[in-house]
């Protein structure tokens, strides 16, 4: 045998790495057909935060009474009323008639009560811990007092940052699959109301740490009060109901009903009118669409139904279904799927909304197919 057949037989039998490569290859593509392994990053990083932070007893932070205040913003007695007076707003002016326990409002309020007794805890350990590590491992980023900044200043500048970083992520949560496959179940609402704005999957609010930035890099000069975040929440909780209201010249810098109904739409790409609370970073980066005669009784959800909902079926099995969606991130997902983009689009909305419309227009089969189980069930 020539050195060069033995070389050639050599190459042709997999030394003990390539066994070790191609085993785990096997692995991870056995599992991909199973588990959507992405999602599974997202989990991590929360892991490792709520690790950390509780490894550092949360940088000398006071974890019950961050919980305890954290929880008054969630469901505190001002919270709580708030949330009555728009309940009874939206069933004074409703955007469309639904009946008072329909399915998607029952469905949001487990969310709501999870909100308020599991998720709380996990978002003060990451607010805790994320809030630490940036200020521990950026400690430039943090501003020393500046006396001449007056206090009602470094507030009002927290909560328009705050509420720009929230756009960011909010449009990161579009853009990007891993985050997209959190957010759908916020989308996947088809009875939108005053509750919809706690149904989130309790990992999403990874992506959303980014927010806090603004209040880590002020800290010295002002820390936002219980009272802006109740009213933060508040505006961003109006925003889901199922109020036909707009607000007119204020719509300009103010999210409305009308104006965050259009971020929900069923027939229209989803990544428009990303702003929590104020439409100006909408507007600066072209993605603002404002509310017409159309769009404001427009349906809501996703094409096809992507991710169980409690409207699909004869019962809507709310625990079996709220299971499918808190699991729905780590579903394996075709790789080549795309996600729908204004990019595609004009900024123009169609001029005949789903429920008028009767199967015309941008209609995609699985729109029509929705819209009749909706109108069946
Ligand atoms: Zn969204
Ligand atoms: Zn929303």
């Amino acid at each position: 045998m020539s050195p060069s057949e033995g070389a050639s037989i050599s190459s042709a039998v997999p030394t003990s790495l390539e066994r070790r490569d191609r085993g785990a290859n096997s692995l991870r593509l056995a599992l991909s057909k199973r588990v959507y392994l992405p999602a599974c990053s997202i989990a991590a990083v929360a892991a490792v935060l709520v690790a950390i932070g509780w490894s550092n007893r949360w940088g000398g932070a006071n974890f019950s009474g961050s919980l305890t205040s954290l929880r008054v913003v969630v469901a505190g007695p001002a919270t709580l009323v708030i949330i009555g007076i728009f309940l009874i707003v939206e069933r004074l002016r409703p955007a469309q008639r639904r009946p008072i326990f329909a399915r998607g409002y029952r469905q949001d309020l487990i969310y709501t009560v999870l909100n308020a007794t599991l998720v709380v805890p996990l978002v003060t350990a990451l607010t805790l811990s994320f809030s630490e590590v940036v200020s521990r491992s950026m400690p430039w980023l943090v501003l020393a007092r500046i006396s001449v900044l007056p206090r009602w200043f470094a507030i009002a500048a927290i909560f328009v940052a705050m509420d720009a970083m929230n756009w960011l992520a909010h449009l990161a949560n579009h853009r990007v699959r891993v985050l997209w496959r959190f957010h759908e179940l916020h989308h996947s609402q088809e009875d939108m109301n005053v509750l919809t704005v706690f149904r989130t999957h309790p990992l999403i609010h990874v992506s959303y740490l980014v927010a806090l930035v603004p209040g880590v890099v002020l800290v010295a000069n002002g820390t936002l009060p219980i009272v802006g975040l109740v009213v933060y929440g508040g505006i961003v909780a109006f925003a889901h109901s199922n109020t036909n209201l707009g607000f007119g010249r204020l719509e300009r810098v103010f999210v409305s009903p009308n104006y965050h109904r259009i971020h929900h739409r069923l027939d229209w790409p989803q990544d428009v009118n990303l702003g929590f609370a104020l439409t100006i970073w909408d507007q600066l980066f072209h993605r603002a669409v404002f509310p017409t005669k159309e769009t404001i009784r427009a349906d809501t959800g996703l094409p096809g139904r992507p991710l169980a909902v409690e409207q699909a079926g004869h019962r809507p099995r709310h625990l079996s279904v709220l299971a499918a969606q808190l699991i729905g991130p780590f579903r394996p997902m075709d790789a080549t799927t795309k996600l729908p983009s204004i990019r595609n689009k004009t900024l123009e909305p169609p001029s005949t909304a789903v429920r008028t419309s009767g199967g015309a227009a941008t209609h995609s089969d699985d729109v029509a197919r929705h819209t009749r189980e909706r109108v069946l069930r």
